[in-house]
């Protein structure tokens, strides 16, 4: 099968030609339809994250064909399946996570191997390119939302949502379909703010122009200047959800930030989360956007995403 490998930080990808994965005991295999491209590729090429063992194939954004599912979803944290996280179906943070595309290989490839049956959610009708990205672009912001929303307590919040690129805009449309938040999208992008606005957010500004404090603040960005900025939106008792893996945050302590300001993060989705996204995609209660871009051409599409130069999310297509 044909792969793109990344064998050095900072590097560039480099096709490969590798067996077939053979799978054996639970583990099944993909064949790839479609692998989307997240930041957090970014980040792992960079280096800004843990590092991971090279060579590696990246890519945990996974729509494929498996042979008895028929078009499917991959669920790319691969935890354990014994331990108190995985029985709650929260992977993800499993002590002994492998996550395809970071701790073993991933989706830039034309197969992928699956540790276990549970890891596929079927599509349905849904179109595995424009799929792809709900497998983490789409089911991490809807995570954040439920959890914003149930630490908040309120039945309309104001949420100022900080970011309104790809994640930002699926926070937006969640937060409008599970409860009657008041939705303020900050962005620097004035383009991002016009989609903030064609999805129906009460306001959108830059960040230096939004002034007042807000009953929750989702930060899709997770930078220095974003945590920062969570802190002089938040009223007190109010809560910051960080979402974004930018590396940055702020410092959290009495008399530093609004009074009994309530502090979270929140990490990708649950398996169970991701099926309840695929049911809000299939129900049609979603508007995303894709391009989609073929396997080969990689390092192109990686760097428009690092230019800034993609409004939705880039879909590899081996
Ligand atoms: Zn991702
Ligand atoms: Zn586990």
């Amino acid at each position: 099968m044909r792969t793109q490998v990344l064998r050095a930080l900072r590097g560039r990808f480099e096709p490969e030609e590798r067996p077939d994965p053979t799978p054996q005991g639970d583990e099944t295999t993909v064949r790839v339809l479609a692998c989307g491209l997240c930041h957090s590729d970014l980040h792992i090429v960079d280096g800004r994250w843990p590092a991971f063992p090279l060579p590696r194939v990246l890519g945990h954004e996974i729509a494929g064909f498996h042979e008895e599912l028929g078009n499917v979803l991959v669920y790319a944290p691969f935890g354990c399946g014994g331990c108190d996280h995985c029985e709650r179906t929260e992977e993800v943070m499993c002590p002994d996570v492998t996550e395809a595309g970071m701790v073993v290989d991933g989706g830039y490839a034309e197969r992928v191997l699956v540790p276990h049956r549970r890891f596929l959610y079927p599509l349905g009708d849904l179109d595995p390119v424009h799929a792809a990205p709900l497998a983490c672009g789409g089911v991490t912001p809807y995570r954040a939302v439920k959890r914003t929303l149930t630490l908040a307590g309120a039945q309309t919040p104001t949420v100022a949502l900080i970011g309104a690129g790809g994640l930002g805009q699926f926070g937006i449309q969640y937060l409008h379909l599970l409860s009657d938040a008041r939705v303020t999208a900050i962005d620097p992008a004035g383009a991002k703010r016009d989609r903030a606005r064609a999805l129906g957010v009460e306001a959108a500004a830059a960040p230096d122009e939004v002034e007042g404090r807000f009953d929750a603040v989702m930060d899709f960005v997770g930078s220095d200047d974003t945590g920062s900025l969570s802190a002089r939106l938040v009223r007190p008792g109010g809560v910051v959800m960080q979402v974004g893996a930018y590396g940055g945050g702020t410092r959290v302590g009495l008399s530093m930030v609004p009074h009994e300001s309530i502090w979270s993060l929140s990490l990708w989705g649950s398996r169970d989360e991701l099926g309840e996204v695929i049911e809000i995609a299939r129900r049609g209660e979603l508007d995303w956007q894709t391009e989609a871009v073929a396997l080969d051409d990689v390092n192109d599409a990686h760097r428009r995403l690092r230019a800034g130069e993609v409004t939705g999310r880039l879909v590899l297509v081996p």
